[in-house]
């Protein structure tokens, strides 16, 4: 390892203060996407802020018509949380089927959706509920969140501090999963609610999308045979050793139509 600065701060405005101070530090919350880059030599920050002390970024509490999920909550407390199985079971799911079990006990919410992997599951929920991210500094829509591979609207000393996930009628997901990592391959999180419908797919391209075609097909008839026709143009999708784009195109549509399936 080389030599960095470590900092464990109690409040998110010392947090922030310590990122503000040095445009070389990063924010770690589970570790489990930044020290394997930092082993790879892939990231060298001057400093670490480990956020994991900060009591404001924990839990998960229903406000009105929402969930409020803090960016701290690891992917297992989603999974067990009573909570959640109640009022977004799809999410539950979802964050039930994120990586193993040593993944899913130090991985948290707010530093998946921040890092926006592309085979990431979280990204799915959020744009495909139209959730809300509430930062250190303002509340972004998920519609205007995920700019692009592994690039998000978060400024550099931005803190993603929790999101919040208006409660659906129906949702549902479904992935094709790299059977050794269990990254998606493929997914489809779709949901009729206070936002419309939605259907975001992720895996498939550089950055998670909506498919509007699917949403307009949903909205006139919400079916899994509704989405079973509509093709995935397989231009500008991930093409690597795990698949092609014509196969994740091709995924696109059958994972559509489970999460339709699965949400009832
Ligand atoms: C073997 C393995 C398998 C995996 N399989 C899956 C899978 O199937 N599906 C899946 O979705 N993920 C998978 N992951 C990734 C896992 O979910 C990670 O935990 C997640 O991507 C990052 O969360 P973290 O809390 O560990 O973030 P960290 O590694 O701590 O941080 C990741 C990035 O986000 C930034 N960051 C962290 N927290 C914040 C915050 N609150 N505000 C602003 N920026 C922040 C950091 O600076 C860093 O750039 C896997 C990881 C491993 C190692």
């Amino acid at each position: 390892m080389y030599d960095f600065a470590y900092h464990k701060p109690a409040t998110l405005a010392d947090a922030v203060k310590l990122l503000a101070a040095d445009p070389d530090a990063k924010a770690v919350s589970g570790g489990h996407t930044l020290i394997p880059a930092l082993k790879l030599r892939l990231n060298k920050p001057s400093a670490l802020v480990d956020l994991s002390g900060i009591a404001e970024m924990k839990g998960i509490r229903r406000e009105g018509g929402a969930l409020v999920i803090g960016a701290l909550t690891r992917h297992a407390e989603v999974a067990e949380s009573a909570e959640v199985k109640a009022a977004i079971p799809a999410l539950a799911y979802l964050a039930a089927h994120i990586g193993d079990v040593q993944v899913r006990n130090r991985g948290t919410l707010g530093g998946s959706v921040s890092n926006n992997d592309p085979a990431a599951d979280y990204p799915a929920a959020v744009l495909g509920l139209g959730a809300t991210v509430h930062t250190s500094k303002r509340k972004i829509a998920a519609d205007d969140f995920f700019l692009g591979m592994f690039t998000t609207a978060l400024e550099p000393d931005e803190i993603l501090v929790a999101i919040s996930f208006p409660i659906p009628e129906k949702a549902g997901y479904a992935k094709m999963k790299n059977p050794a990592s269990r990254y998606v391959m493929a997914g489809a999180f779709v949901s009729k609610g206070p936002m419309g419908v939605r259907v975001a797919i992720n895996g498939a391209g550089p950055c998670v999308f909506r498919q509007s075609a699917m949403e307009a097909a949903l909205a006139a008839q919400w079916s899994p045979e509704a989405v079973a026709g509509i093709k995935q143009d397989a231009d500008g999708l991930n093409s690597d050793i795990h698949g092609s784009a014509e196969y994740r195109a091709h995924l696109v549509t059958v994972m559509a139509k489970r999460a339709v399936a699965a949400a009832g």
